[in-house]
């Protein structure tokens, strides 16, 4: 796939202060103008550009009912009149801010075994095929090469700014998932030659499977055709798997005194699941490490409705 160049920033880069002794910048992805914002809405635009594209009139997806891909999604789907199928594992399925809205954007919940999460979604894709509707399936996460290709347009932006600012960020630190995220940025480094760090703090996939996916995501992204090696890959992606925490949605003391401090301190919301883990990762990563006086891009990743939820 080619790199499409956007000189327009989308999100803001500001300065948050001194932390860890680096320079601490934020990405505010947060900050998308839909739903919240958050990678999930980034990636979420070039999904239904697509789906527009095909002459889809439905759309299903998956995820638990804390995602916010599966808000997003939703929302897109209601903000165009069109029909939404979220299949949502039970294990995952307590009541959240995420969740309220997406009843408010009528998705159709189906909600069931984890084990089943995969027949049903084929079963309702068929399902739908034969009513004679034309169902566009969207991976949980927003994963594929369309939501790398989300991440590699941020890079670009990111890229933009230290022109524009005459800055250059050595490290880029954010949330990792389901890996789209971490793909791009790192494609986007490696498409353009430059030297920095990217560090992806997982906030639930342990190694080696969690980097495994984003190494795998990286190849399909550049395709067979690549001149990138398998070694500036790996070398490239650097997967943090000690801030996990005991799950999905744990947080740990640590984390809600960072969240409450960094919302106090900066104005600015993290969550438990997401960035409030990410970012603690990050400050205790900067200091195992003895990382000082560097500039730090963080990438707020949004997920501002679980903001709320650690709040009640
Ligand atoms: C989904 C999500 C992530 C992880 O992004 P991936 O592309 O799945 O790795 C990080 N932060 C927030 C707020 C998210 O919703």
């Amino acid at each position: 796939m080619s790199i499409v160049r956007n000189s327009i920033q989308r999100t803001p880069i500001h300065a948050l202060g001194t932390e860890a002794g680096c320079s601490l910048f934020v990405k505010r992805e947060d900050l998308l103008p839909f739903s919240f914002g958050g990678n999930k809405a980034r990636k979420a635009e070039l999904f239904f550009r697509e789906l527009e594209a095909d002459g889809a009139d439905c759309v299903v997806t998956y995820g638990s009912s804390s995602s916010n891909h599966c808000r997003v999604i939703s929302n897109k789907a209601a903000s165009l009149g069109m029909p939404c199928w979220i299949i949502s594992p039970e294990e995952a399925s307590e009541r959240t801010n995420n969740l309220a809205l997406m009843e408010l954007f009528s998705a159709k919940m189906e909600t069931v075994p984890v084990s089943r999460v995969h027949d049903t979604i084929e079963a309702r894709l068929e399902q739908l095929k034969t009513e004679g509707r034309r169902p566009y399936f969207i991976p949980g996460g927003g994963h594929g090469n369309l939501g790398t290709q989300a991440y590699v347009d941020c890079y670009n932006e990111i890229r933009d700014y230290e022109t524009a600012e005459g800055i250059h960020f050595d490290y880029i630190i954010h949330a990792s998932g389901t890996g789209t995220t971490q793909a791009g940025l790192v494609c986007g480094k490696l498409l353009s030659g430059d030297s920095r760090e990217i560090i992806g703090i997982s906030i639930a996939r342990k190694c080696p499977r969690g980097r495994d996916v984003v190494l795998q995501s990286i190849r399909d992204y550049l395709g067979a055709e690549s001149q990138i090696s398998e070694a500036a890959i790996q070398d490239a992606t650097n997967f943090v798997d000690d801030y996990t925490g005991d799950g999905y949605a744990v947080a740990c003391k640590e984390i809600t005194e960072t969240i409450n401090r960094v919302m106090r301190q900066y104005g600015l919301p993290l969550d438990a699941t997401y960035t409030g883990k990410a970012f603690t990762g990050m400050l205790d990563y900067l200091a195992k490490n003895r990382i000082a006086g560097k500039n730090v891009l963080f990438i707020h990743t949004g997920g501002t409705p679980l903001f709320f939820d650690c709040l009640k």
